[in-house]
């Protein structure tokens, strides 16, 4: 038998088993951390149906806490949950390796309706200003085959993102937060957004979007930056998509 396959028929969980195949460095949920993570992200996707995708994207921390306790759809955090969200969104992630600013200070930060502006087709929405403007611009001066894959995310939505790359990393918090900013760490949550080509699904999450056309007229265009360049010190991976909005 190889070792992998004897390390995953025979220790418990999938957090021990990757443990003793990774990085000796890298930081793991608890196996208690674990199942209260396992049970938070599928209350979260829960959550996310039933305010519907593009909702979920701003809806605050606060909102939340009262659909999951008044609709048995979703079913109410149990503390433990909150206590894990508590810990995700405050601690320090440099233990991590991540070295991203804190851009957001309250876990009940709210989005107002008012200054966002919804992308129609997308399911997401941008920040009216600056960001939306860069937007349309990038339209214009790019071509019709850039669209919007991800633009306002508020802290439920960062916290899921983040609680779910945790999930498939098997409880690795150092690898997450490597391609994930942690809940609070987010230039979502005040202005960037990603773009991609359209109908290249997952691929425009990858190092491929570098080699497109539309990256390279991108680079070209002097009002956007590029917030995730390669070797970064934020201990982010290269995100060719993801604009900064300067
Ligand atoms: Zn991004």
């Amino acid at each position: 038998m190889k070792r992998r396959d004897f390390l995953f028929t025979t220790v418990l969980t999938p957090v021990f088993a990757k443990k003793l195949l990774a990085n000796e460095t890298d930081v793991y949920l608890s196996n208690e951390e674990w199942k209260n993570l396992v049970s938070l992200n599928l209350r979260l996707k829960r959550l996310r149906r039933f305010v519907g995708y593009a909702n979920f994207n701003i809806i605050s921390y606060t909102s939340a806490l009262y659909y999951a306790r008044n609709y048995s759809k979703i079913g109410d955090f149990t503390k433990n949950e909150l206590l894990l969200m508590d810990k995700l969104f405050h601690e320090n992630p440099n233990k991590y390796g991540f070295f991203g600013i804190k851009t957001c200070m309250h876990i009940e930060n709210e989005v107002l309706s008012k200054d966002v502006s919804k992308i129609p087709y997308t399911g997401h929405y941008l920040f009216k200003g600056q960001p939306e403007s860069d937007y349309k611009n990038l339209l214009s001066d790019v071509g019709p085959t850039l669209v919007l894959t991800s633009g306002v995310r508020n802290v439920i939505k960062q916290l899921s993102l983040y609680i779910n790359k945790i999930y498939y990393l098997h409880g690795n918090v150092t690898e997450a937060s490597n391609s994930i900013a942690p809940p609070a760490y987010s230039y979502h949550t005040i202005s960037d957004f990603d773009v991609g080509i359209k109908g290249w699904g997952y691929k425009n999450f990858t190092a491929d979007f570098a080699t497109t056309d539309e990256f390279y007229k991108m680079r070209t265009l002097d009002y956007i930056s590029m917030r995730y360049d390669e070797n970064n010190n934020d201990g982010v991976r290269f995100e060719p998509w993801h604009v900064e909005v300067l």
